[in-house]
């Protein structure tokens, strides 16, 4: 197990960069010692704004490279659908009432991010159609938030989603504003966004922080701040090396191989703002400070890629949605072009030819690769603070076989006590599944530390994962665990998972394998024990499926007129048992959700359960398998 880094060693070094110097300072903020140090750059404010383009548009897509796609849209019959998408959304915002002041709970943010939407789709639709329609009614929006008492800074997200919108549509409809409306946004982007933007640096814990609150909140801002920079430099020279000082914290939580903690659902989320905010420093002064270099970035296209299953629903863990999924997510293409990997455009445009596109994938628009891009693996490991690896029996199949296990961090932001829990489609369904998250209004929803609330809801403790349960109890919050083999053969992968020290407090060890087997048509779950003091041992799945007992150790799941059979392989004496795993409200509900289950009241000294999960494909299933100790996988 590697050890956790109580300390930040500081080293510094000079770098040149066009006319300015730059001084980065790495920062060690791994969690663990093997981890790529992020680097924090520091720019003299007074230069900042020297290559900055004082011309309107400025901000991710110029007139020039309008033009560029213009033509290409004649030709590329996916951009036009792109485009076609697009300007049915526009329509659509023609007609909603204005945005209003309308808080849920403690956040603005749907409000902010209905403004973006629509600031995106309206603007594009006016620059590419030029009808006023669009573009007035962009600006009634903008108006109407910038006479907003506040963006809501206590819940900044909110705050910089908003600059982002009102600052991209200040920037690119610029032409179409008169003076006294420019000067209306303007004021109202500065007060609203900006100067809280100012105050924020000073003491904001999202400044520092390693997760998406850093790339949302410095990529607004740096999409507001560059907007207005000819005429109000101040901001722009404060906020970009604040940004650019801060984003290498969270960029570094990409390394080594692009996943990210919080899970898939905030990896888009954080994605996107980090395109967001490189794009315009790219555009408005030409350079990304060296920000794409960080590793793991280059890589994080992968990410959503290989954790979406065969059902296009996610390896979900953290807070992920309930039953999220795979949508479009433009970033793959920002991606794909500044890291020249087609692999990420071929992805996004499989996932558009059943999906509406939105205003991103046609300003990042990049054309299908006519040469073949890199091919899939079956099974991936991606390491980081959080780990994660899938195995599958095939891509482009619907009803493949596929298993996610996770690792990792139990105070990773947004973490649930789920270190082991796995996921399994077949068949075209999901059989075992993570619940996601619970409502993040409810009493406690962040106190994660010991004993926290958090830990106290269902879906957000141990007792809802498909992860073993010692004495009844949690696993430990502060618990990290790793990955300790991964092989990928051609009818077999597995991997093993450490999980000592999320039951220290029973076990000297405990290690879960997962292993796709026999020509990878069924998956073994096999967890040892070696247990310190007596205590009753529970291995539970989470399913949506009906559950039959059978006889001879046998269940038989059935979900959407399909079957799997699960087999209890040892300990021989030991049986099946199903329990709800509904709950009361305040708290969803998770209706019709059961757990399968072997419970063994008091389990003592070395102890193995192993499972084998068997789908009921059209030639007959996998019935058997030969046991091996996990130290022989
Ligand atoms: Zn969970």
């Amino acid at each position: 197990m590697p050890n956790m880094c109580k300390w930040v060693p500081i080293l510094r070094r000079n770098c040149k960069m066009g006319s300015r110097f730059l001084t980065l300072v790495t920062v060690l903020t791994c969690w663990y010692a093997a981890w790529a140090p992020a680097e924090e750059v520091i720019i003299d404010s007074s230069a900042v704004l020297e290559t900055l383009d004082k011309s309107h548009p400025r901000l991710m897509l110029k007139d020039k490279d309008l033009e560029s796609l213009k033509k290409l849209y004649a030709k590329d019959k996916v951009l036009q659908k792109c485009l076609k998408d697009v300007l049915e959304q526009a329509d659509a915002d023609v007609e909603k009432p204005m945005l209003t002041y309308r808080k849920r709970g403690p956040r603005l943010l749907r409000v902010s991010r209905a403004c973006l939407h629509r600031i995106y789709a309206l603007s594009l639709a006016w620059r590419w159609t030029g009808e006023d329609k669009y573009a007035s009614k962009a600006v009634d929006n903008m108006l109407a938030v910038c006479a907003f008492k506040d963006w809501n800074p206590s819940h900044f997200l909110d705050t910089a989603e908003m600059s982002h919108a009102v600052g991209l549509g200040y920037d690119w409809l610029y032409s179409y504003l008169d003076a006294g409306t420019r000067e209306r946004i303007k004021a109202g982007l500065i007060k609203n966004g900006l100067e809280p933007g100012l105050r924020a640096y000073k003491k904001a814990w999202w400044s520092k922080s390693e997760y998406n609150w850093n790339q949302v909140c410095n990529g607004g801002l740096i999409v507001g701040a560059l907007a207005i920079a000819e005429s109000d430099p101040t901001y722009a020279e404060q906020i970009i090396p604040a940004a650019v000082r801060s984003l290498p914290r969270a960029l570094a939580s990409y390394g080594p191989d692009g996943a990210w903690g919080e899970g898939p659902g905030y990896w888009s989320y954080a994605t996107h703002y980090t395109a967001y905010g490189l794009a315009a420093l790219e555009t408005a002064l030409g350079t990304d400070f060296e920000l794409l270099q960080i590793k793991g970035l280059a890589e994080s296209g992968n990410f959503p890629i290989y954790m979406t299953g065969p059902t296009g629903l996610f390896l979900n863990f953290a807070d992920c949605g309930e039953r999220s999924s795979r949508r479009p997510m433009p970033c793959l293409f920002w991606l794909a072009h500044v890291y020249n990997n087609s692999f990420f455009a071929k992805a996004e445009h499989a996932e558009l030819a059943k999906s509406t596109a939105r205003p991103q994938h046609v300003i990042w628009y990049m054309p299908a690769a006519s040469n073949k891009s890199a091919s899939k693996d079956l099974d991936r490991y991606f390491r980081g603070p959080v780990e994660a690896a899938v195995l599958r029996s095939a891509w482009d199949d619907p009803e493949a076989l596929f298993v996610g296990v996770k690792a990792g961090y139990n105070q990773v932001n947004h973490s649930h006590l789920d270190l082991g829990n796995f996921e399994l489609d077949a068949l075209g369904v999901r059989w075992v599944r993570d619940l996601g998250s619970d409502n993040y209004n409810l009493p406690g929803y962040w106190d994660d530390k010991r004993g926290g609330k958090r830990w106290s809801y269902y879906r957000l403790n141990s007792k809802s994962h498909s992860i073993p349960l010692l004495g009844g109890e949690d696993q430990d919050p502060f618990a990290t665990s790793s990955f300790i083999k991964f092989e990928s053969k051609e009818s077999s992968a597995f991997v093993l998972v450490d999980l000592t020290s999320a039951y220290k407090e029973f076990a000297q060890k405990v290690t879960r394998g997962v292993r796709m087997l026999r020509g990878r048509r069924a998956v073994l779950v096999q967890d040892e024990f070696e247990l310190e003091k007596p205590c009753e041992l529970v291995w539970p799945m989470t399913t949506d499926a009906k559950i039959h007992i059978r006889k001879d150790r046998h269940a038989s799941l059935t979900l959407k007129g399909k079957e799997l059979t699960a087999r209890i392989l040892t300990p021989v004496d030991a049986q099946f048992t199903v329990e709800s795993a509904e709950q009361k409200p305040p708290q969803k509900t998770n209706k019709g959700v059961s757990r399968l289950v072997v419970r063994l009241p008091r389990a003592e000294g070395n102890v193995r359960v192993a499972i084998l999960l068997s789908p009921l494909w059209k030639d007959g299933d996998v019935s058997s398998v030969q046991l091996k100790p996990l130290k022989e996988w």
